[in-house]
């Protein structure tokens, strides 16, 4: 009696609440843009050809014993391939310490606790705003949400100003998220701080202030990017501004952590989303890496991923190697082994290996025919999109049309179809006139 009589309940998660408010809408014209999975153009979700394939080549293969952290190599092996390039040197001399994850998320929790029992002291960067973008802690939730809030809607009259502070306060107490860069890090007690990223005025990088920000950090910080497709804009640096991060961490001897959770789906080409990472490569960099296949091979629910840090040589890296296998058999034992089987049947199978490029590819093609097709609409209504405010836009959408998303704003593409792209560019034609 009485143990947990302090318990209040936890914040919900934005995503699942519009996940609820979705389900919960007898609309026949309703769409959920709120989760980030792959749909087909009729909305339906999606079983990869290749994971078909794997599935039963696996079948009756499988001893239903878990491995050990470090028993399947394979997967890890393939993924640092992936990632790194199979011809980079990092790969050819073993120099990558890679495990497992438990999927994005995973991968980027083990390496914040490798973070804080290695470098304690050394604060993460994220850019602003990140995966998830409303963060709250009961201090100072408010506050940060404020700032988001003011970036969005710079040029409102006082008056307007009150009526949205009162409207973000709500989503402060409803939509703190549960699982983010933030929370992870913070979980793990290290200092964050986040660098500018995206200017909602050019709706575009404000990439002055971020080499700014990267100048003025403490020499050896730690900095979060996200490699393509970045979460929740959309917006990526070119080819030369990350070469131009890649030289100013190399004058500050910064730490680049990569999390790369849609490899292949900003341009349908594996290695053309991970050119940041083999920029940073090629300047010799030391860099860590978390992999997801939840989007790019559609294995949400298996929680399929890996987590790399790449090393000055392979004693190095057994050494890291072995430190993270024992932060995970601390934190949850060892993953569950059906989705691993998968991801390194499919990489390790030159034909499913194939296959699986040209079903990255089309759901790459998909999503930016859809992107394309929505703005064209818009233009054709005479829309130019006005992210002022948003938050009404939002509510507007989930009210008048039955179309949900996040309170940030950010669509999943992979929502529109090709029988909701037309009702879509209506609704938001008339929520931003
Ligand atoms: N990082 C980013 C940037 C994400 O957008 C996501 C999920 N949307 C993740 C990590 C986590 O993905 P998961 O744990 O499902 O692999």
């Amino acid at each position: 009696v009485g143990w947990w009589d302090h318990v209040a309940p936890a914040a919900k998660d934005p995503i699942n609440g519009v996940t609820e408010a979705f389900l919960a809408d007898p609309s026949p014209f309703k769409i959920n843009l709120g989760v980030g999975a792959y749909r087909d153009d009729k909305g339906r979700p999606v079983v990869l050809q290749c994971v078909r394939e794997a599935e039963a080549k696996i079948a009756g293969s499988e001893f239903l014993e878990s491995i050990s952290a470090s028993v399947s190599t394979k997967m890890v092996e393939e993924s640092v391939k992936l990632v790194y390039g199979k011809d980079s040197d990092v790969v050819k001399e073993g120099r990558s310490a890679g495990v497992q994850a438990l999927s994005g998320t995973g991968a980027c929790r083990l390496f914040a606790e490798f973070q804080r029992r290695f470098h304690p002291e050394s604060h993460i960067y994220f850019p602003d705003p990140t995966w998830s973008k409303y963060v709250c802690s009961s201090s100072f939730g408010f506050l940060q949400v404020l700032v988001q809030f003011f970036q969005v809607v710079k040029c409102l009259s006082d008056n307007e100003i009150d009526v949205q502070i009162s409207i973000f306060s709500v989503i402060e107490v409803q939509s703190c998220v549960l699982y983010s860069h933030h929370n992870i890090w913070r979980d793990a007690q290290i200092p964050e701080r986040t660098y500018h990223y995206y200017d909602p005025d050019s709706k575009s990088l404000d990439f002055a202030a971020l080499m700014d920000d990267i100048k003025n950090a403490p020499d050896s910080s730690f900095f979060l990017f996200h490699p393509s497709a970045h979460n929740p804009t959309g917006v990526d640096p070119t080819e030369e501004q990350w070469r131009e991060i890649s030289y100013q961490f190399k004058v500050k001897g910064h730490f680049p952590f990569f999390d790369m959770a849609y490899q292949g789906f900003a341009s349908g080409d594996l290695d053309k989303d991970a050119q940041a990472i083999r920029i940073f490569l090629e300047d010799e960099h030391l860099i860590g890496c978390a992999q997801s296949y939840a989007k790019s091979m559609g294995l949400y629910g298996h929680r399929v991923g890996c987590l790399s840090i790449l090393c000055v040589d392979s004693k190095q890296a057994a050494a890291i190697r072995s430190q993270i296998q024992q932060i995970a058999r601390a934190m949850y034992g060892s993953p569950p082994v059906h989705g691993i089987l998968l991801v390194e049947t499919i990489l390790s199978d030159p034909n499913l290996k194939s296959l699986w490029i040209d079903e990255v590819k089309i759901m790459a093609d998909r999503i930016q025919r859809k992107r394309t097709t929505l703005r064209q609409n818009l233009e054709k209504l005479g829309s130019s999109l006005n992210w002022e405010h948003i938050t009404n836009q939002v509510d507007r959408l989930a009210k008048e049309f039955h179309i949900y998303m996040t309170q940030d704003g950010r669509i999943s593409m992979a929502g529109v179809t090709t029988g909701n792209v037309n009702y879509l560019a209506n609704a938001i034609h008339e929520v931003t006139r």
